[in-house]
């Protein structure tokens, strides 16, 4: 029953969550669907407890969230690196903060990179990067702190089709082998049936849960006709 309003010098308050209600298993792989301003950023935000819900509750593990936790971190679809860290400390600045010792650190930062194919890179600058590498670099930062659930907000939006069909493989591994809850937000609907288990589709003006969908044929990309027309719908 969560709502979230924001307030506009303009257009005075803006309701932009109306009652929603999300229940997600651990370990399932879920898309968050639907138009541009129907309140999907903020929902992520919301479990990444980068903003506070006005009302309703978010709870992980069933426990009420108070801000944001290494728990939940989110990969968003800028990689968002220090550009003045390579590859490796870039991974590792989490743990750092962390207080983990370095060479601890550095042993799981390498584990990581080899997840994302990127050992050979750890030593780069983010300048020396692919888009596609970037975004790889920002997946590894985010899986070092070993989070319940990784929060992607349109991870692979801003990528070509080759390297997002890429980054989607590898993505899968990456879920299949953690278990890790994965929650994605995308506008792309053939992205959303290749990669999750299960979709909701939000509504817009407020954003509310419009439909949700199981993903029967898991991550083979291939939905009957009349779910696709309902999603386009
Ligand atoms: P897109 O797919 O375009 O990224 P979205 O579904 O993720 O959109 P949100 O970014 O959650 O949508 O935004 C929903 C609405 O809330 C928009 O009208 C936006 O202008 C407004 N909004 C979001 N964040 C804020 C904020 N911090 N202050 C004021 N308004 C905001």
């Amino acid at each position: 029953n969560v709502n979230k309003s924001f307030f506009h010098k303009q257009k005075g308050t803006l309701k932009v969550l109306d009652q929603i209600n999300v229940d997600i298993e651990q370990g399932q792989f879920v898309s968050i669907l639907g138009p541009s301003g129907c309140g999907k950023t903020t929902m992520l935000n919301l479990i990444a407890g980068l903003e506070k819900e006005d009302d309703g509750e978010v709870l992980v593990n069933g426990k009420k969230i108070n801000g944001p936790g290494t728990d939940r971190i989110v990969v968003f679809q800028e990689s968002g690196l220090f550009p003045w860290l390579s590859v490796i400390d870039n991974v590792m600045y989490g743990l750092k903060i962390k207080k983990m010792p370095k060479k601890e650190a550095e042993e799981k930062a390498l584990n990581i990179l080899k997840m994302v194919h990127l050992s050979r890179y750890k030593d780069a600058y983010p300048h020396e990067l692919s888009g596609g590498m970037k975004q790889r670099v920002a997946i590894a930062r985010a899986l070092v702190m070993e989070p319940d659930i990784l929060l992607m907000d349109e991870p692979f939006a801003a990528l070509d089709e080759q390297t997002r069909m890429t980054l989607h493989k590898e993505l899968i591994d990456i879920w299949r082998k953690t278990k890790l809850t994965v929650i994605f937000i995308t506008h792309n609907i053939r992205e959303a049936v290749k990669l999750s288990q299960r979709i909701v589709v939000m509504g817009t003006r407020p954003g509310y849960i419009k439909k949700e969908f199981t993903v029967n044929t898991m991550q083979s990309g291939i939905m009957t006709d009349n779910v696709m027309f309902d999603l386009e719908q």
